[in-house]
């Protein structure tokens, strides 16, 4: 089963991409986390794409699909949870294509649907557990006080994401609404697409995509 989660900065792909891991063994496919790998590994790739990324502009479709076809090719599990990726129609495309070539398809569209000033709040509050991914918020869910992360139990360092700041949100926001939102449209009309409310309790929007997926 290959599932994509579509849905603005901050809806809680990461987040939810993660428990469909723990609890279905599949493979979370981060075009986000793979260009962050790069960004720091200091590859003349990673030094191309580390500017555009802290801009909040998209990197160019050539540079993720190029990483998402090795990730599919390389990497097994019970199925692949494609989180911030395809943002463009031309990785939707792709997708489609590579999917095809390895005699696989898509099984479900999951659209995670917030508004944009529950957006603002949750990415300028939010922080990361360097071990594990957990996502903490300043406000609703804050790094305990010992220092240890609910999740893994370990006491790594929490880091905030160089992109999660008001400038380049606006510009992430505004790459969201251009390039990626026609993809609403797009598999709409396949009849892959799934709507949930990613405004809810973590756990809520967890159950709803547990509805969808059955
Ligand atoms: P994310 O972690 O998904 O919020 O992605 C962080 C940044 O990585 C984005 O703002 C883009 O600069 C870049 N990025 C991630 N995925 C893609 C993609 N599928 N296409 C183009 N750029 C991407």
């Amino acid at each position: 089963m290959n599932i994509i989660l579509l849905g603005p900065p901050g809806a809680g792909k990461g987040t939810q991409a993660r428990h469909l891991v723990e609890t279905r063994g599949m493979v979370q496919l981060s075009t986000g986390d793979m260009l962050r790998e790069a960004k720091n590994s200091g590859t003349e790739m990673g030094n191309r794409v580390a500017e555009v990324m802290a801009k909040g502009q998209l990197v160019t479709d050539e540079i993720v699909i190029g990483l998402i076809e090795e990730k599919l090719t390389t990497e097994k599990g019970a199925g692949f949870i494609f989180d911030g990726f395809p943002r463009t129609l031309a990785q939707a495309d792709a997708l489609a294509a590579l999917l095809s070539k390895l005699g696989q398809s898509l099984h479900t569209v999951i659209e995670m649907r917030v508004d944009d000033d529950a957006l603002v709040d949750r990415i300028t509050a939010r922080s990361t557990c360097s071990g594990c991914g957990e996502v903490y918020n300043d406000h609703t869910k804050p790094i305990p006080a010992d220092g240890r992360c609910t999740n893994c139990g370990e006491q790594k360092e929490f880091t905030r994401r160089a992109d999660d700041n008001e400038d380049s949100l606006r510009t992430r926001l505004m790459e969201y609404y251009k390039k990626t939102s026609p993809l609403i449209g797009y598999y709409y009309a396949k009849g892959d697409l799934r709507p949930v409310n990613g405004l809810a309790d973590i756990k809520e929007v967890t159950a709803s995509i547990e509805a969808v997926l059955g």
